[in-house]
């Protein structure tokens, strides 16, 4: 991971920020990152943490719940 070495780590809070992103006037919608609505709608959403053999899965919009943590070491 030599290519990494230097990088700055990303805050978690910045990715869950990022996840449920309703756009600039913060209305959901399909076109938003969180999407809302049909045909596009967000059911599942995940992180994938490779350092510690773990992802955070969440069932429904990342707007309205939270993620839980499983392993698969
Ligand atoms: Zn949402």
């Amino acid at each position: 991971m030599e290519i990494l070495k230097d990088k700055r780590l990303v805050d978690e809070k910045v990715i869950y920020s990022v996840l449920r992103d309703h756009g600039r006037e913060g209305v959901p919608s399909v076109y938003t990152i969180c999407k809302h609505g049909k045909p596009a709608c967000t059911h599942r959403s995940m992180i994938f943490y490779s350092n510690r053999k773990t992802i955070k899965v969440l069932f429904g919009k990342p707007c309205q719940g939270g993620y839980k943590e499983i392993g698969f070491a």
